[in-house]
């Protein structure tokens, strides 16, 4: 690239960042256009699989993000009287780690900083075109060579050059908050483990972020309107899942409710302009990848841009890079929503489905292709096409 392509990115979460920091680092102009006061993440805890780690390191990220991040060494399921349902071992060289949110956005604003993007807060975005331009709720136009729409669920940018073609929200969601851990929390037994406890409709998702915190996910039905209410009923969640009464009754006032969304697009462009993460390809969030595939397809964006001369060339690397990347996030968003389903079995059912398909070598491979993945911009991986030779690392 001889004069520095400019970008503008509305959204700073996770997908926004990460793109932002991988166009920079290629030389790109590039602002980040959030609507928040500050770039925020909600409290809670994320999981990262291998595939997200690969992106974090490529970006320059890892480190800061990982440091005191809870390596779990198995995810284990429960049922309704806390038998184990399945237990699976996190596969050797496939890397999980969980993490509080904010370590993981401030990680890559660092990261993307240190590559020269610059951020503009309190700027809200209603508006684009294909054309390279975004539109402020002050009534402001900015325009550069590529616009990016990762504005999350409900983006403006989508909405604007008309991609979507469904946005379903799922009947169940999750209340989400962080606790401080305390000795003995975990029995010795379960040290090591992220738990899933199983109880009719309600489940609680157990998830320590580092040696002082534990992130609790507590999902449920929208219509559960005792289970869903954030001022957590906790005599109810602990008659559920009594053995981890100790953990529920330490929850405070911080605690998120919301329903997951599902979004196809028609199209991931329009012209020069692109969305990606939650604004094109929201997922419910079972298999933990909403957050990877969204720094994953913003470093891809960024490969798949840099042959990019002129700004005429744009629009055909977009459809490149979606044709490339598309197949993997379908994939995922049919299995974390098919996931989701077991939620609806009854208890007995639920166990017999898990217990068949977690030990199948053909589901799991299904549930575990993106976190098998090697994304686009990181060590190891292969493009299409490309000579491989023994040893090189392949993906589907
Ligand atoms: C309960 C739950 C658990 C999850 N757990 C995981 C997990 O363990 N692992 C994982 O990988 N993923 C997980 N996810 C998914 C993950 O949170 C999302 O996929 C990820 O945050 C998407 O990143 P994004 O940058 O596309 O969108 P967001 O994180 O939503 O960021 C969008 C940004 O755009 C800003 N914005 C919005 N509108 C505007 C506007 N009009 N103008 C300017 N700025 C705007 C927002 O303030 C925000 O900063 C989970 C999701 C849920 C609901």
């Amino acid at each position: 690239m001889n004069k520095a392509l400019s970008a503008i990115i509305a959204g700073g979460g996770l997908g926004g960042l990460a793109t932002a920091a991988a166009l920079a680092q290629r030389g790109w102009d590039v602002t980040v256009y959030e609507r928040q006061p500050a770039l925020r993440a909600a409290g809670s805890g994320i999981y990262i699989w291998e595939n997200g780690l690969r992106v974090l390191e490529a970006l320059g990220a890892c480190e800061d993000a990982v440091r005191d991040a809870f390596h779990g060494r198995c995810f284990e399921q429960r049922d309704n009287l806390g038998g184990i349902i399945e237990s699976a071992p996190i596969a050797a060289g496939k890397r999980l780690i969980t993490v509080k949110r904010s370590q993981l956005l401030d990680a890559l604003r660092d990261a993307s900083l240190r590559a020269g993007v610059k951020v503009v807060t309190s700027a809200e975005i209603i508006g684009a075109t294909p054309r390279g331009e975004l539109r402020f709720a002050n009534g402001d136009i900015a325009r550069a060579d590529l616009a990016v729409g990762v504005d999350g669920i409900w983006s403006r940018v989508r909405e604007a050059l008309g991609l979507e073609m469904y946005h379903q929200q799922t009947e169940e969601g999750a209340l989400r908050t962080v606790i401080d851990s305390r000795p003995g929390d975990i029995p010795e037994a379960d040290a090591g483990k992220y738990i899933e406890n199983w109880n009719g409709t309600r489940r609680l998702l157990i998830t320590p972020i580092n040696a002082q915190q534990i992130y609790l996910a507590l999902t449920c039905t929208e219509s559960d309107r005792a289970a869903r209410d954030t001022n957590i009923d906790k005599a109810l969640w602990s008659a559920a899942f009594p053995q981890w009464r100790h953990l529920i009754e330490r929850i405070g006032n911080e605690v998120s409710w919301g329903v997951y969304s599902i979004i196809k697009c028609s199209a991931w462009s329009a012209g020069r302009t692109v969305i990606l993460g939650d604004a094109a390809h929201a997922q419910p969030p079972n298999l933990g990848q909403g957050g990877g595939m969204a720094m994953q397809n913003g470093l891809a964006l960024g490969v798949a841009l840099e042959g990019v001369q002129h700004a005429e060339q744009i629009p055909a690397a977009l459809e490149a890079w979606e044709a490339r990347e598309r197949p993997l996030v379908d994939h995922c968003q049919k299995w974390s929503t098919l996931y989701g389903e077991v939620a609806f079995l009854p208890d007995a059912v639920r166990t017999a489905t898990i217990r068949g398909a977690m030990g199948n070598a053909w589901v799991s491979e299904q549930i575990f292709r993106a976190a098998n993945h090697v994304p686009s911009g990181t060590i190891g991986f292969v493009p299409q096409g490309a000579a491989c030779k023994v040893g090189d690392e392949v993906h589907v």
